[in-house]
């Protein structure tokens, strides 16, 4: 991770650049780069498919869901319940080899 403001490399856990004081915006870092309202909208209409999941890179996972709901009679939205609320709540954490 660098500054927005003068480039300096910086620490995930860093509010502030000791380099120029700046504050650190490290907020969209958590959805993997992704804007967290676009990732909320995604996962209300189509996270019973994962989609949302393959958009942070969490491939496992989606195909999971996908499985959940065509297999097991839809309830891959009960997942993606618990995904929404997490990232509403900022709690959510990206991991790419987790499979649920
Ligand atoms: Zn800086």
């Amino acid at each position: 991770m660098y500054c927005s403001n003068c480039g300096k490399p910086i620490n995930d856990n860093q509010a502030v650049c000791l380099e120029c004081g700046v504050a650190v915006k490290n907020e969209k870092n958590k959805l993997n780069g992704q804007d967290k309202l676009v990732v909320i909208l995604i996962c209300l209409f189509l996270g019973e498919f994962g989609i949302h999941n393959f958009m942070l890179g969490e491939n496992k996972k989606g195909i999971f869901r996908i499985i959940a709901t065509v297999l097991l009679c839809g309830t891959g939205w009960i997942f993606a319940l618990v995904d929404l609320v997490k990232i509403a709540m900022d709690t959510y954490e990206v991991n790419p080899n987790k499979l649920i």
